[in-house]
């Protein structure tokens, strides 16, 4: 083996050493590119470790994803402002700048059945993983049976600290199972933790007035409406419903057929 060889193999090694597996593969051809282009000694390098950059980013992106468990792939991309006239446009697009993650401030929609709500904090959710912040998608449902759960096996902590980790916590359709007071005490123990330190995207087809209504307990509805409230974006969704729309359009086409 030449000196020239032993040296590449050596090479080789090292990035397999280091884990740097996308380098090591783009290794021959980037070698070759910088041969006949004459790429400088930094030039070279900086080229084969975006490689292994890149290729961290889209596995690290992955994992977030995974781990934010989005009930739906939607992006804002995806959404039709034009259905949703009354819906604040310039509002979405300055939340869509992910500027409250970094303030730890609140979202909270609201509106009747249909009109978009979890969509819009899928959207949302799904930008900040994107961004590069680690998320985590729940129902209101679901997080009051995996504390209640966690309670009954001596997990409360490790819960809890679950749902303080991510920067985005998603918690969807508050309101529409009544929340008994076990359910509300773990509810309000995430707000309260997560209160100045991570942002909440809830949904809820509650009015905040009627807020008294989901907890059996008025006080906890009125200290949790405090928390959630103090830094927040509320945005009311009026409106039809999206689904009936369809409905609407599905059953215009079949009347329409039927007619002909
Ligand atoms: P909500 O949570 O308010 O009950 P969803 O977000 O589940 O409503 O929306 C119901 C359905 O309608 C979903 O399939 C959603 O994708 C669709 N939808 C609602 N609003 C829009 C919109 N503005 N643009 C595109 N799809 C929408
Ligand atoms: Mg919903």
């Amino acid at each position: 083996m030449s000196a020239a060889e032993s040296r590449y193999q050596k090479l080789r090694q090292h990035l397999h050493y280091l884990r740097l597996e996308a380098a090591a593969e783009a290794l021959p051809q980037e070698l070759e590119r910088a041969r006949k282009g004459k790429l400088s000694h930094t030039a070279f390098l900086e080229r084969l470790l975006a490689i292994e950059v890149s290729a961290t980013e889209a596995r690290r992106l992955a994992g977030r994803l995974r781990f934010a468990s989005l009930p739906a792939p939607w992006t804002l991309q995806d959404f039709d402002f034009d259905a949703q006239p009354a819906l604040d446009r310039k509002l979405v697009d300055e939340l869509a700048t992910l500027r409250f993650v970094e303030e730890a401030a609140n979202v909270l929609l609201v509106g009747p059945p249909g009109v978009g709500k979890t969509m819009l904090a899928i959207c949302l959710a799904r930008q900040a993983v994107e961004a590069g912040y680690r998320v985590y998608y729940t129902s209101a449902a679901e997080l009051a049976a995996r504390c209640h759960r966690a309670a009954l096996e001596g997990r409360w902590q490790t819960a809890m600290r679950f749902y303080c980790g991510p920067a985005v916590l998603v918690v969807d359709e508050l309101g529409y199972l009544p929340m008994q007071a076990k359910a509300a005490a773990a509810l309000f123990e995430v707000v309260q933790r997560r209160y100045l330190k991570g942002s909440i995207i809830l949904t809820t087809n509650r009015g905040i007035a009627s807020w008294g209504q989901i907890f059996d307990d008025p006080m906890i509805a009125a200290a949790m409406l405090d928390r959630l409230l103090h830094r927040s974006v509320v945005l009311q969704i009026e409106g039809e419903s999206y689904r009936m729309r369809a409905h609407r359009a599905t059953s215009e086409a079949l009347r329409a057929a039927a007619r002909r």
